[in-house]
């Protein structure tokens, strides 16, 4: 079967009933006695809706996967389960802020180092030396950087490292991290994967059966739970993944052609553009180049007169949902960017409306 068609039938029964069942709001079960006995006990630790969605999960990862309350929790369960004091990670100078923030304020606390290093080039792979976990991120956000993951993965299994890839820009289904040799892949499905901006969620995805168990024990324990709700909403939403972000990544590809031309705009950062220094990589890794285009308007008064000038397009922040947004992504501060650098989230309106939209708005501040 085409994958597009596996995805859209995933995690649905096969049986007769509802396509998809409803959500399942329970925090408490009727199990009397010995509670092994009992498929069902208690909300923290299983629900009939996760199970659905980690099944439709595992057949977009290729792995066993484990649904997190936000792409964070899934982000710290990894840390978690994985670092002890003493251990270092080599993360991405570029990766997303939070994550470095992460490492930062809790990591560092408790005696785990990490070493920052940028995406480009596959420079981590010049830093293992005795590290214990190499975090990716590819590509990155905002700056859409690209590393090779397969070849960075390779390095790492030779010098022990585990290998964790932040997978969120790309999603599943343009990137399988866990195919190209990663021991885990993480996500925040609150962007394309559930996609339309009413959610907060996330997972990570494994092929290591001992590290799913971890995971698991993790989110029972430290109880960093999905809502029902939540996960009902984003298994609905993934029936339509892959005609939203074929759709979003054949408009970006046309967007980032158009700012590469455009006066008004200074550098374009996108992987699908030939001159990208990780276009090469990206063809290779990933099958379309993604939803999300970022480019320079130098200063902030032009980037805030371009943001207002834009008509259907919506000032705000995240990417990956059905409508288009753009921010100036200087305003939260933490990456290596200009006060004028734009990220832009492309929506499913027309790719024609998108377009003229910025356009306008470019040829009003040039
Ligand atoms: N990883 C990346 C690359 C992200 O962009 C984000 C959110 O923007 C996260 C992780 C965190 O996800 P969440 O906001 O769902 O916690």
């Amino acid at each position: 079967m085409n994958r597009d068609t596996l995805i859209l039938h995933a995690g649905y029964r096969s049986d007769a009933g509802p396509f998809l069942m409803g959500p399942q709001f329970s925090s408490t079960y009727t199990a009397p006695g010995e509670p092994s006995q009992h498929d069902l006990t208690y909300g923290r630790f299983h629900n009939p809706t996760w199970t659905a969605w980690e099944e439709a999960l595992g057949v977009l990862e290729g792995g066993q996967a484990i649904s997190f309350a936000s792409g964070m929790a899934a982000v710290a369960a990894v840390f978690g389960v994985c670092l002890k004091p003493g251990d270092t990670v080599v993360l991405p100078a570029d990766s997303y802020y939070t994550t470095r923030l992460v490492a930062s304020n809790w990591l560092k606390t408790i005696g785990i180092h990490s070493r920052l290093v940028a995406t480009r080039d596959n420079a981590q792979g010049d830093a293992l030396e005795g590290a214990r976990m190499l975090w990716l991120e590819t590509p990155t956000n905002p700056q859409l950087d690209i590393c090779d993951i397969a070849e960075l993965a390779r390095l790492a299994r030779a010098s022990n490292v585990l290998v964790a890839v932040d997978n969120t820009t790309a999603t599943a289904y343009l990137q399988q991290p866990l195919a190209l040799g990663a021991d885990f892949v993480v996500s925040s499905d609150t962007k394309a994967l559930a996609g339309h901006s009413d959610l907060v969620l996330g997972h990570v995805a494994t092929t290591n059966p001992e590290y799913a168990i971890a995971l698991r024990t993790w989110r029972t324990q430290l109880g960093a739970v999905p809502g029902p709700m939540e996960v009902w909403l984003a298994h609905r939403s993934l029936a339509t993944l892959a005609l939203r972000v074929t759709r979003q990544c054949s408009s970006a590809q046309r967007l980032a052609e158009l700012l590469a031309t455009h006066p008004a705009v200074g550098s374009v950062f996108y992987p699908g553009l030939p001159q990208h220094p990780g276009h090469s990589i990206a063809s290779r890794q990933m099958s379309a180049f993604g939803g999300v285009v970022s480019f320079d308007l130098s200063t902030r008064p032009r980037a805030d007169r371009f943001l207002g000038l834009l008509t259907i397009v919506k000032e705000a922040t995240s990417f990956g949902g059905v409508h288009s947004t753009a921010e100036r992504r200087a305003r939260w501060g933490g990456d290596a960017i200009s006060e004028g650098f734009i990220r832009f989230s492309v929506g499913c309106e027309s790719a024609e409306d998108i377009l003229a939209d910025v356009g306008n708005a470019l040829n009003d501040i040039a």
